[in-house]
């Protein structure tokens, strides 16, 4: 057994010293922050290794920031953890100005499970009536497209990409070990489209080129959404496993840390035996340790999977003598529904008492509902704390004492207190000053980042065919 896990402590008869037991069970402390965040860098280093680590640190060929005078139309398609998002961008001469005609599909769950060629076939089929919608085809000359693609990839150039593993519960056969690009290039052969793929990107690091775009300090780009990831901008010497290709080391890369797979080794990340569960009955098992606790896809199962526990456990009073079938169904209840308890006002709790019955056929008692408000802020409260300690991490691995981040994703945008409590976690990391930690002039600023997988895309697409034209790797 993990040294690391917490065991299921004797369950209070009372439910309010059942709430103390969760907020020992979930509060991550400031020296605790600290010890995470020197273990975050030191594995941030070994992945640019030649020997590498559990985070991946990959480079990702997109070499250098936009400096505003990038122009022309392009294509971007964001394939996430839950949609599909095919756009048009035009940019314009202005500099840090973008047109942009969008479309947005929901990924069949169905898709997320089955074969490559269905997958590739869905996009290919949706980028067809997309680009159908709004051109003529036969008049249209070669699009050059940035594709989105948010899952660990190998890049040994800006136009190709090897599956290292899916993660967010993704399963489809026959894509990990392979270059993506060849089959998705073949998809769209097939429906004769007119496109290009020019460039294979993180979101992580359309985010941070898309915000570069419109502020020139960002350093780094951040999602917390359905999965969570980072990336930074380094420059090639400091890349010890690109060494051998013998770049000019003064020369920018955005490394896409894939920091989800931080603490895979069970070192120091606080886990609980919800995280465990949770860990144990994913597709894949031992992977994305620290995305499995931050990560918007799952802060809803541990809620969930701590009340079955509660219920469950034959101490426990926790909805005691109602049946919670409901509850019983794995990831039943997404994010969302822990943000919906966080903005109920503590005073009556009505939303919550409502969306329970709603939504589970559960009433809760008072004092139920209170330990059902304390657990959701406790597991977002852990998930800011813990995303803080990789912010830290960058930015001490860089020495940069000041930095602004670009941030996206569903967590940061729509999580109430996401942000403060980041803020506050970074600030007792770093030793800030007691008037810091709120956010706006922090001296590390986590801003709401421009649109990554389309503006972001499309301007690594044009920094891409721009350095071709210059003779550039
Ligand atoms: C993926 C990353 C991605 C992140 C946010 C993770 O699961 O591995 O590539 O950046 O989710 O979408
Ligand atoms: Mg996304």
């Amino acid at each position: 057994m993990d040294a690391k896990v917490s065991s299921r402590a004797d369950c209070p008869d009372n439910i309010l010293d059942q709430i103390k037991r969760l907020e020992e069970l979930f509060t991550v402390e400031t020296e605790q922050l600290k010890a995470i965040t020197k273990h975050f860098v030191d594995e941030l280093n070994q992945g640019l290794t030649v020997e590498g680590g559990d985070i991946p640190m990959v480079p990702t060929w997109c070499m250098g920031k936009p400096k505003g005078d990038e122009t022309g139309t392009f294509l971007a398609i964001d394939m996430g953890g839950t949609n599909l998002r095919i756009c048009e961008i035009n940019l314009p001469e202005a500099a840090g100005a973008f047109e942009i005609t969008q479309s947005k599909y929901r990924l069949p769950e169905e898709l997320k499970s089955g074969e490559a060629n269905e997958l590739w076939d869905y996009v290919a089929h949706s980028i067809e009536k997309f680009v159908k919608q709004n051109h003529d085809i036969d008049e249209l000359g070669q699009l050059p497209l940035g594709f989105t693609f948010s899952y660990p990839v190998s890049q040994e150039s800006i136009d190709h990409g090897v599956l290292q593993r899916w993660t967010k519960g993704f399963n489809v056969k026959g894509v990990e070990g392979e270059d993506v690009v060849p089959q998705f290039e073949a998809a769209l052969a097939k429906r004769k489209l007119p496109i290009k793929l020019t460039a294979l990107v993180n979101d992580t690091t359309g985010t941070l080129i898309a915000s570069a775009y419109t502020n020139p300090e960002v350093q780094i780009g951040c999602i917390f959404g359905t999965g969570c990831n980072a990336a930074y901008m380094d420059k090639c010497g400091n890349i010890p496993k690109i060494a051998h290709l013998n770049l000019d080391p003064e020369i920018p890369m955005a490394i896409n840390c894939e920091w989800g797979a931080f603490d895979n080794q069970h070192k120091v990340l606080p886990r609980t035996s919800y995280d465990i569960i949770i860990d144990k009955a994913s597709p894949r098992p031992g992977q994305q340790t620290f995305e499995k606790m931050v990560a918007g896809l799952y802060l809803g199962e541990i809620f969930r999977l701590t009340l079955v526990d509660l219920h469950e456990h034959p101490d426990c009073l926790m909805f005691k003598d109602q049946a919670i079938t409901k509850l019983s169904q794995p990831y039943g209840l997404d994010a969302s529904f822990l943000s919906k308890i966080e903005v109920d006002p503590f005073e009556n709790l009505d939303e919550t008492a409502e969306l329970f019955h709603s939504t589970l056929d559960i009433k809760p008692s008072r004092h139920e509902l209170e330990l059902i408000r304390r657990l959701a802020e406790l597991i977002g409260t852990r998930a800011a704390r813990l995303t803080a300690c990789g912010i830290a991490a960058i930015c001490t691995k860089q020495n940069w004492t000041t930095a602004h981040v670009g941030a996206d994703g569903s967590v940061f945008t729509h999580y109430p207190h996401f942000k403060a409590r980041q803020a506050q976690a970074l600030k007792e990391i770093l030793d800030w000053p007691a008037n810091q930690g709120k956010g706006a002039g922090d001296p590390i600023e986590v801003v709401a980042a421009e649109d990554g997988s389309g503006v972001g895309a499309a301007l690594i697409a044009a920094l891409t065919i721009k350095r071709v034209q210059d003779g550039n790797v």
